[in-house]
């Protein structure tokens, strides 16, 4: 029997093998795909090769696409081995898309591609054509932006900056390098562009989130946040939710998926939470980055300090032999199994979901200030929701630094007020805005001065009476807020050698009220404000959702609107929380474990003038396990 034969049959003994076992139903509400690198497409003409590999996937998870890719890194798969690709998954009934890399070395800081040199412009767009011409939907890995400073790009530039000169370059070469020329070739290929997860710092680069989603005919999320501590970009872990939901309202409907890899967790809990965080987000598609890292070994060593509490991932869990529908039963032994883990951990209950709701944000194109601030703000337990316009219809609206992009920001935020709205602006926004009108709103002072703070107190329990002072885990460094006396109020504030300042400040105007919010200098010190204070922040941002949570930050809330909810939390040890929810809801159901949490009615705290206030809350008392989420129908 000659090799290539013999391969095959194995291949198909497999293949039956495979199709019994418990990972061959799909997904409820969600479809999984797997990203094929270039490299890897390049060793499937060899069926043993793959068969081998795709066996060992295809029964620790299910999978219901693969992405072949054609170009990475100058290496370009031949058509030759790409149609045996495509044959082996379509055979097994797994749908078949293309994918395409423009990088000319990733290991050398990402090397792009040059899209001024005319040779550099034709190569990117062969390989577009190349692409178009074997699939009818291609994606492109997020490396669809340049860094190039050649001297040809340095020439082109011009008087302008490198975020405008790339923002037009990318633009064009968009609709004329990839779209245009990839849809003559095939005129039914569905081009979709992947972005990354700097989405602050895009336009940098020329990745253009105004104008390309309108030219691509779908978008795609990269939700991989890894390690928020020890990676250079410190991204936050909200952002796994967050980035999708902004992205799904940059192109309604258009935003095709999130797409995680195995790369920097210090602990395999780490690789669970961004894919549930996707797909809390409503991801319609998650794609496992990829091919080869679904077939590397799991690590014992990403076993995490807090295993053995039976938490949300829970790695001996995931150890145990996956059993066929044959009655045999299977080890795991890759990192797809620790994927369908996590997918089997979810997908009771993600169809139930709602609608994601959140504080309304905005965020214009192409802005930058508080860099991924949005995402510290998740993390503290508030639901978000990113917008790229500005957002008239809500009734309370979140602006950090980077809306002074908007130069009728000004005008926009008084025309929530005359409205009888609510807007909280970020002590680092006022700051950038002074000077530039918005002092006709509130007079204040966010000069250089800075305070170290670790004492906090809330002016409802305190003037007048007997309150507390909460204290902060750590000293936190915060810009001075300076006020003319009567004019605006401090709500919370802190204490610094028996000097105090604003942490929440408010002030009328008009109908509405402007609430500025001190953002520490590190922004991680908000982790480090009390949970008294952050109870405070939740309750003005969140008073239009039937929902919200009070106790530590490092809990987030991912809020629907059909009264189910999740609320998850990523510290390293047990926390205690409240739910507080509109009165209407009188016990909440558990969808994973049928159990009911009873409440009781929120007393709202005495007050010593104006009006008695009926309570109107009920408050749940739960214990989350270390990263560990719990999700909640209220009934
Ligand atoms: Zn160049």
């Amino acid at each position: 029997m000659c090799k290539v034969t013999r391969g095959i049959i194995l291949g198909v003994m497999i293949l039956m093998a495979s199709n019994l076992t418990s990972t061959a139903k799909g997904y409820e509400g969600f479809k999984v795909a797997v990203y094929t690198r270039a490299q890897e497409v390049n060793k499937m003409g060899d069926v043993n090769w793959l068969s081998t590999r795709w066996d060992e996937i295809s029964r620790q998870v299910h999978v219901d696409k693969i992405y072949l890719e054609t170009h990475r890194d100058v290496v370009l798969v031949s058509e030759e081995t790409m149609e045996k690709a495509k044959k082996f998954f379509a055979d097994k009934g797994v749908e078949v898309a293309g994918g395409i890399t423009y990088t000319i070395m990733e290991s050398n800081r990402f090397q792009t591609f040059c899209y001024t040199r005319p040779e550099s412009r034709k190569r990117v767009k062969e390989i577009a054509e190349y692409t178009a011409k074997q699939f009818d939907e291609v994606i492109l890995d997020d490396f669809f932006f340049t860094n190039c400073k050649c001297e040809a790009c340095i020439k082109a530039k011009g008087d302008q900056s490198w975020s405008e000169f790339r923002l037009d370059l990318m633009k064009g070469a968009a609709k004329n390098l990839i779209v245009g020329p990839a849809k003559k070739v095939n005129p039914k290929v569905k081009f979709v562009i992947k972005y990354p997860n700097w989405y602050e710092h895009f336009q940098g680069c020329g990745f253009n989130l105004e104008a390309q989603p309108k030219i691509f005919d779908g978008i795609y999320t990269g939700t991989e946040t890894r390690d928020p501590v020890y990676t250079d970009q410190h991204l936050q872990q909200y952002e796994s939710y967050l980035v999708f939901r902004y992205f799904e309202n940059i192109k309604p409907g258009g935003n095709g998926g999130g797409w995680v890899d195995t790369g920097a967790m210090r602990y395999m809990d780490r690789y669970a939470e961004q894919l549930w965080d996707t797909i809390f987000a409503k991801a319609p598609e998650i794609t496992l980055f990829d091919f080869r890292q679904m077939v590397s070994p799991i690590r014992e060593g990403l076993k995490a300090a807090w295993q053995g509490q039976q938490t949300s991932f829970d790695y001996n869990d995931m150890m145990k032999p996956i059993k066929l529908a044959d009655g045999t039963e299977v080890a795991p032994s890759t990192m797809a199994r620790a994927a369908g883990y996590a997918f089997e951990q979810i997908d009771s209950f993600i169809g139930k979901l709602g609608n994601p709701v959140g504080v309304v944000s905005y965020k214009p194109y192409h802005s930058v200030g508080e860099d991924f601030l949005h995402n510290f703000v998740g993390m503290c337990g508030v639901a978000m929701d990113l917008r790229p316009e500005f957002p008239t219809d809500a009734n309370i609206i979140f602006l950090n630094e980077s809306a002074k992009f908007d130069k009728k920001i000004v005008e926009k935020i008084k025309g929530q007020l005359d409205a009888g709205k609510s807007v909280m602006i970020t002590s680092g926004l006022y700051k950038s805005l002074q000077g530039n009108g918005i002092e006709s709103i509130v007079e204040l002072r966010i000069d250089g001065e800075k305070a170290i703070t670790s004492k906090f107190w809330s002016r409802r329990s305190f003037w007048g009476r007997q309150g507390t002072v909460y204290e902060s885990k750590s000293p936190i460094i915060i810009s001075e807020i300076k006020y003319l006396t009567n004019d605006s109020w401090e709500e919370v504030s802190c204490l610094a050698s028996g000097n105090g300042y604003p942490i929440l400040h408010s002030a009328d105007y008009a109908k509405g009220r402007l609430y500025i919010l001190t953002i520490p200098d590190n922004f991680g010190d908000l982790y480090n404000y009390p949970a008294e204070v952050l109870n405070q922040i939740r309750e003005v941002l969140m008073k239009d959702i039937y929902v919200r949570i009070e106790g530590p930050a490092q809990v987030a809330i991912f809020v629907y609107d059909n009264d189910t909810f999740i609320v998850e939390s990523f510290l390293d040890e047990p926390a205690d929380i409240r739910v507080v929810a509109d009165k209407r809801i009188g016990k909440l159901k558990d969808l994973v474990t049928n159990e009911e949490v009873a409440g009781e009615l929120i007393q709202p705290p005495a007050r010593r003038f104006g009006p008695v206030v009926a309570p109107d809350k009920m408050g749940f008392n739960l214990k989350l396990k270390p990263h560990s989420f719990r999700v909640f129908k209220g009934e």
